[in-house]
């Protein structure tokens, strides 16, 4: 942010909007990626650390996560600890080192990496994302991501209690580094059958995604070795297109995406 000249610090949400639709004006949350891009368009900022969107709460069959809750509190949190085998505490504490973690927000990081292990996580739990703008709306993740928050806020988001199993696989180049490809499979188990299956994926695109014909050859069906081969071979005839950088080649992430959806499959049943 070069440029920044002004810093707006609302207390309400609706005085945030109004400085929001100034030009050249952005939300900033814990300011890790915004300050790090070093934007010249940047004039002004909004900072949402006086909104009171920093809580974990239970509401209405929901765990209701505020866009500022940090990514520290999300992995230390003993209500997400409990919920889904703990994958969006998991996920928390790995998207980023400890430093970052203390000052990232929920917001800011599925905005900042919509394909990250923290995205995939939301999205294998079915998240609902509450966006307020000329209205106040909430959104399954996935559209949020097809939209986007611009002149928006995200001031909350609600993961459903129907606590599922549910089992988190990444590969990274070090135990404390954002992982390159990440996988989370969630299902109700009942006698090994597996129901509302939802397999996501990160770093196989520009946001995380499920992997749909997977999904689909393991609904319904009791898990074992012969079922899951077959998931993971509908993976092999539609193949992911992703982008290949220094931390990662194409056909890496597109092999990695089907050996963690493997290994977290199985986990769901051991
Ligand atoms: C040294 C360094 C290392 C990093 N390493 C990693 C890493 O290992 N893994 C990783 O995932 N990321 C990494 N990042 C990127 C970044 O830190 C993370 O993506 C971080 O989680 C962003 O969260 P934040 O709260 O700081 O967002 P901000 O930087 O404050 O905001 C990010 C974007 O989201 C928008 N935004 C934020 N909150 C809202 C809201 N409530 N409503 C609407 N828009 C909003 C902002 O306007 C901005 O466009 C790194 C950054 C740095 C500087």
């Amino acid at each position: 942010m070069l440029n920044l000249n002004e810093i707006h610090k609302p207390t309400t949400v609706q005085d945030a909007l109004k400085f929001l639709q100034q030009p050249d004006t952005v939300a900033l949350a814990g300011g890790t990626n915004l300050i790090a891009e070093q934007r010249r368009d940047v004039r002004a900022v909004v900072d949402l650390s006086g909104l009171g969107l920093a809580y974990i709460r239970e509401s209405s069959g929901a765990i209701v996560l505020g866009a500022m809750t940090t990514l520290s509190a999300l992995n230390d949190s003993p209500i997400l600890r409990a919920l889904a085998n703990g994958v969006i505490a998991q996920a928390a504490h790995r998207s980023a080192a400890s430093i970052l973690r203390n000052q990232a927000t929920l917001a800011g990081t599925i905005i900042a990496e919509p394909d990250g292990i923290l995205a995939v996580a939301l999205l294998a739990l079915d998240a609902q994302v509450t966006l307020v703008g000329s209205e106040t709306r909430q959104i399954a993740i996935e559209n949020f991501w097809r939209e986007g928050a611009a002149k928006s806020l995200v001031t909350e988001i609600a993961v459903p209690i129907k606590n599922p199993r549910a089992a988190l696989h990444t590969v990274a180049r070090t135990p404390s580094d954002q992982p390159i490809v990440g996988v989370i499979a969630s299902a109700q188990i009942e006698n090994q059958v597996a129901r509302d299956v939802r397999i996501a994926l990160g770093g196989v695109s520009e946001t995380a995604l499920r992997a749909s014909a997977a999904e689909k050859i393991l609904e319904g069906q009791t898990l074992n070795d012969a079922v899951i081969e077959n998931a993971v071979g509908a993976m092999h005839a539609s193949p992911l297109h992703p982008r290949g950088d220094y931390r990662g080649s194409a056909e890496y992430r597109r092999e990695m995406a089907i050996v963690l959806t493997r290994r977290a499959v199985r986990e769901l049943i051991t």
